[in-house]
Protein backbone atom coordinates (compact mmCIF):
# COMPACT_ATOMS: atom_id res chain seq x y z
CA UNK A 1 0.00 0.00 0.00
CA UNK A 2 1.27 3.36 -0.77
CA UNK A 3 -0.98 5.16 1.72
CA UNK A 4 -3.11 6.77 -1.16
CA UNK A 5 -6.99 6.36 -0.51
CA UNK A 6 -8.98 4.50 -2.83
CA UNK A 7 -12.39 5.24 -3.92
CA UNK A 8 -14.37 2.45 -2.32
CA UNK A 9 -17.34 1.31 -4.44
CA UNK A 10 -20.67 -0.60 -4.44
CA UNK A 11 -20.02 -4.30 -5.35
CA UNK A 12 -23.08 -4.41 -7.68
CA UNK A 13 -23.16 -0.61 -8.90
CA UNK A 14 -19.19 0.33 -9.58
CA UNK A 15 -20.08 3.83 -8.26
CA UNK A 16 -18.65 5.50 -5.27
CA UNK A 17 -20.05 5.19 -2.02
CA UNK A 18 -21.22 8.11 -0.67
CA UNK A 19 -21.18 9.30 3.14
CA UNK A 20 -20.43 12.29 6.21
CA UNK A 21 -16.98 14.60 5.33
CA UNK A 22 -14.47 12.46 7.15
CA UNK A 23 -16.58 9.56 8.53
CA UNK A 24 -15.58 7.43 11.11
CA UNK A 25 -15.79 4.11 11.97
CA UNK A 26 -19.84 4.32 12.88
CA UNK A 27 -20.81 6.44 10.06
CA UNK A 28 -22.74 5.42 7.60
CA UNK A 29 -21.66 5.37 4.02
CA UNK A 30 -24.20 4.04 1.23
CA UNK A 31 -24.07 3.48 -2.58
CA UNK A 32 -26.28 6.65 -4.39
CA UNK A 33 -27.49 4.00 -7.04
CA UNK A 34 -28.85 1.16 -4.88
CA UNK A 35 -29.03 2.24 -1.38
CA UNK A 36 -27.02 -0.56 -0.24
CA UNK A 37 -24.78 0.77 2.66
CA UNK A 38 -23.30 -0.02 5.73
CA UNK A 39 -20.93 1.67 8.54
CA UNK A 40 -17.26 2.13 7.46
CA UNK A 41 -16.18 -0.19 9.92
CA UNK A 42 -18.09 -3.23 8.27
CA UNK A 43 -17.45 -1.67 4.62
CA UNK A 44 -13.86 -1.52 5.25
CA UNK A 45 -14.01 -5.35 6.44
CA UNK A 46 -15.58 -5.90 3.24
CA UNK A 47 -13.43 -4.45 1.41
CA UNK A 48 -10.42 -6.02 2.91
CA UNK A 49 -11.48 -9.61 2.67
CA UNK A 50 -12.33 -8.64 -1.35
CA UNK A 51 -9.21 -7.77 -1.64
CA UNK A 52 -7.80 -10.45 0.31
CA UNK A 53 -9.52 -12.57 -2.15
CA UNK A 54 -8.76 -10.83 -5.30
CA UNK A 55 -4.92 -10.77 -4.60
CA UNK A 56 -5.45 -15.00 -4.15
CA UNK A 57 -7.00 -15.26 -7.59
CA UNK A 58 -4.61 -13.22 -9.02
CA UNK A 59 -1.53 -14.96 -7.47
CA UNK A 60 -2.99 -18.63 -8.40
CA UNK A 61 -3.86 -17.19 -11.87
CA UNK A 62 -0.06 -16.13 -12.59
CA UNK A 63 1.06 -19.78 -11.38
CA UNK A 64 -1.34 -21.05 -13.42
CA UNK A 65 -0.12 -19.68 -16.38
CA UNK A 66 3.41 -19.70 -15.66
CA UNK A 67 2.52 -23.67 -15.12
CA UNK A 68 1.15 -23.33 -18.67
CA UNK A 69 4.08 -22.59 -20.15
CA UNK A 70 6.39 -24.77 -18.82
CA UNK A 71 6.70 -28.42 -18.67
CA UNK A 72 8.38 -28.78 -15.58
CA UNK A 73 5.80 -27.40 -13.94
CA UNK A 74 2.00 -28.22 -13.37
CA UNK A 75 -0.56 -26.86 -11.15
CA UNK A 76 -3.66 -28.21 -10.77
CA UNK A 77 -5.04 -26.79 -7.52
CA UNK A 78 -8.65 -26.13 -7.13
CA UNK A 79 -9.43 -22.85 -8.72
CA UNK A 80 -10.62 -20.30 -6.72
CA UNK A 81 -14.28 -18.92 -7.55
CA UNK A 82 -14.96 -15.97 -7.97
CA UNK A 83 -16.95 -14.37 -5.42
CA UNK A 84 -19.50 -11.11 -5.09
CA UNK A 85 -18.85 -8.39 -2.61
CA UNK A 86 -21.24 -5.89 -0.93
CA UNK A 87 -18.07 -3.75 -1.43
CA UNK A 88 -15.08 -3.14 -3.64
CA UNK A 89 -12.10 -0.73 -4.34
CA UNK A 90 -10.23 -0.44 -7.85
CA UNK A 91 -7.27 -2.54 -7.18
CA UNK A 92 -4.13 -2.26 -9.17
CA UNK A 93 -3.58 -5.73 -10.15
ZN1 LIG B 1 -25.25 0.05 -5.63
Amino acid sequence: MDGESKTILCGSCKVPLQGPEDPGPKDTVACPNCDRGDTVENVVKEVEAYAEHEASRYLQDAARDAAQRSQFMTFDGPRITPRTFRFIVDLDL
